[in-house]
């Protein structure tokens, strides 16, 4: 039977270390601020951003709340996001996604001063990832390198698939691996032979976005397996994209769902709010 990857206490123990760090700031007079922006009522969206704020107040760090109507015109939005690209007191802006079909989501990344890009989507801060130049990380794929670290999951000279080729994660987490010195597959709809492709992993990422789809037909016995999926079931329970408990049985490690890397995304998320002043656009811990 397999390890199960702790994502709630890894996150635990960063959000301490930062914690610790905010402290430590705010004796030399150094404060942090997230401004963190909603446009309409998406119940989703609402549950995130509501765990990102805890968090914030968690770390003691503050979060500035613009709760948005559906209605909020692009140009109203971009006018709300040049005020604290302005302002000298936040030093994060986070746009939560999806945005109403009526506003452009590229438009809206761009227009966040990269300085200030906590979510690591600006094509500036994607642009330095893959370069290796300093810069914010994409949060989901940064907190599945502290998951596999802290794991003391070996990652230098492994076989990696990513499953899934998305800008948030997909391929973020291909480059992140590909700095840590793995060797990476990109997989994705039109894949050939997928089971193939993925069971010669040593490490399966799977973000898909298709509730249980990955079986043990598509790993490795031996493999360690990271669920990135958060998806309803058929009886609308929250659930990954792997069937954890067919694969559980035959891979070494496995992030459950919930509870894996979902707690990770917040709590990378709050390191790159502290990076941004502690030490510049840092990306992820090392
Ligand atoms: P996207 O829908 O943007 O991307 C899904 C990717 O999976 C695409 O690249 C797509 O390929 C590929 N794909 C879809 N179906 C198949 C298939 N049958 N076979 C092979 N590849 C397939 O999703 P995201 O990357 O945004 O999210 C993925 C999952 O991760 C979702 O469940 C999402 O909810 C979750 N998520 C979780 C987060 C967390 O904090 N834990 C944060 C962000 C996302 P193609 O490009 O060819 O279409």
């Amino acid at each position: 039977m397999a390890s199960i990857i702790d994502g709630k206490a890894i996150s635990l123990a960063i959000k301490e270390e930062l914690k610790k760090k905010v402290r430590e700031l705010k004796e030399k007079g150094v404060r942090i601020n997230l401004a963190v922006i909603q446009v309409g009522d998406n119940p989703a969206s609402a549950v995130y951003v509501r765990n990102k704020k805890k968090g914030c107040e968690y770390i003691g760090i503050g979060s500035l709340s613009y709760e948005l109507d559906k209605e909020t015109t692009q140009e109203e939005l971009l006018d709300l996001i040049r005020e604290l690209n302005a302002r000298e007191d936040v030093n994060g802006i986070l746009v939560q996604l999806p945005l109403p079909s009526h506003i452009d989501e590229d438009t809206v990344i761009r227009a966040i001063d990269p300085k200030k890009d906590v979510d690591g989507f600006h094509p500036q801060s994607v642009g330095a990832l893959c370069i290796g130049q300093p810069g914010f990380v994409s949060c989901t794929p940064a907190g599945v390198i502290q998951l596999l670290k802290r794991s003391g999951i070996q990652i230098e000279g492994k076989e990696c698939v990513v499953l899934g080729r998305s800008n948030i994660v997909g391929k973020p987490m291909s480059i992140l691996l590909l700095r840590e010195n793995a060797t990476v597959t990109i997989a994705h709809s039109r894949t050939r032979n997928l089971k193939e492709v993925t069971g010669r992993a040593d490490i399966l990422i799977a973000a898909v976005g298709r509730p249980k789809m990955i079986t043990r037909d598509y790993v490795k016995a031996g493999a360690v397996v990271i669920d990135v999926g958060i998806n309803r079931d058929e009886n609308n329970k929250l659930c990954g994209d792997v069937d954890f408990d067919d694969v559980a049985p035959i891979c070494s490690a496995i992030t459950p769902v919930p509870g894996g890397v979902g707690p990770m995304t917040v709590a990378m998320l709050l390191y790159n709010c502290v990076a941004s002043v502690t030490i510049g656009q840092s990306g992820a811990i090392s």
